[in-house]
């Protein structure tokens, strides 16, 4: 049987690939400093602990079995929407927290001879000039360099992603790199600061009357694309049945303003809703992910339309809303 680590087990993508790391027949631990917030962990075996203690750390790297971890899945982060990423409040925790997760992580598993590991890593590295038109921003995986990320988190994901790419070159370890678009789903934090657009919107239209008002930040003309969970979940997979080391978007191709989501989600839950646009943090103007690498190198890309996973997501939050 194969054995999977997932680091950040107890959070949004993290707890949606146990599962599925299960439903192919892994032996999987799961490690975080919490719980998953919505349903039971699938994990075999879930372990509490911090992964900026170097000792806990090492710890939970050894397998139960006589081998190291077939599998490392990398998640762990201290992380947020742009109310928590992009208004500047968090930026030493943020910077702090997941650099010594990352350091721990690789320094142990090169110590363990795990062989094989995966890090989340997001489009918010791309350089912040290159996403001044919402209608067609460069994120595209070589557009990263010069470098100029428009949050800190970006600049941490991108150091990090240096630190995986040298434990490759040094030490042999045989990385994956995904660059996540802003992925969103059922069981994603919906409130309490920390969620990101879809499920912030989602909130705030299952909240509202039939005929009401809905504040979005800043002129909601900035763009986005969003991915839904299981179709990141198939990229994850695939990127690391491949032998693909580079960096790699996994995201949607389908931009949209955050207007216009909010339009969408009304549609969905067949309120007549009129959008109020406040001051807010707003990140870059516009970001959506290019596929061609990834169709190039897996493939395969995502494919399913917003709308599909959107109302999925929203009957969810609505459900958990009124219960
Ligand atoms: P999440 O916040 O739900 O999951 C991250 C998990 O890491 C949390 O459960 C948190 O408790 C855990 N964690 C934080 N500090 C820890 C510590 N010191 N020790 C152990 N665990 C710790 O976020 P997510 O949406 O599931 O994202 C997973 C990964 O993907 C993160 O690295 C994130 O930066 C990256 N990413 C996510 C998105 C997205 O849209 N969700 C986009 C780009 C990148």
């Amino acid at each position: 049987m194969k054995t999977a680590l997932v680091l950040g087990a107890g959070g949004f993508i993290g707890s949606h690939l146990v599962t599925r790391l299960k439903s192919e027949g892994y032996w999987v631990r799961g490690v975080d400093i919490k719980y998953p917030d919505f349903s039971k962990s699938t994990a075999d075996d879930f372990v509490i602990a911090d992964l900026r203690d170097p000792l806990k750390t090492s710890v939970i790297m050894f397998s139960p079995y006589r081998y190291p971890f077939d599998e490392v899945y990398q998640l762990a982060a201290d992380m947020g929407g742009a109310g928590y990423i992009n208004t500047g409040y968090h930026d030493a925790d943020v910077v702090h927290n997941s650099m010594l997760i990352n350091l721990n992580v690789l320094n142990q598993a090169h110590r363990k001879n795990i062989r094989k590991i995966f890090y989340a890593s997001s489009a918010c590295v791309y350089n912040e000039h290159n996403q001044l038109d919402p209608e067609s921003p460069n994120c595209k995986e070589d557009s990263v360099y010069p470098a100029q990320p428009d949050s800190e988190y970006g600049w941490e994901k991108l150091f990090s992603e240096r630190l995986y790419a040298t434990y490759n070159r040094n030490y042999g370890l045989d990385i994956r790199v995904a660059r996540f678009h802003n992925i969103f789903g059922p069981e994603g934090t919906f409130d309490g600061g920390k969620e990101k657009a879809p499920a912030a919107i989602c909130r705030k239209v299952a909240k509202a009357q039939l005929v009401d008002e809905v504040e979005v930040w800043g002129d909601g003309l900035q763009t986005r694309s969003f991915l839904y969970i299981d179709e990141a979940i198939e990229g994850v997979r695939r990127l690391m049945n491949s032998d693909y080391i580079e960096p790699i978007n996994i995201g949607s191709e389908e931009i949209i303003s955050m207007n216009n989501l909010t339009k969408l989600v009304a549609d969905i839950a067949g309120k007549d809703i009129k959008i109020i646009n406040i001051p807010g943090p707003q990140g870059v103007r516009g970001r959506t992910s290019d596929n061609r690498l990834i169709r190039e190198k897996l493939g395969w890309a995502p494919s399913q339309l917003l709308s599909t996973g959107l109302t999925e997501t929203y009957k969810w939050i609505a459900n958990k809303i009124e219960s």
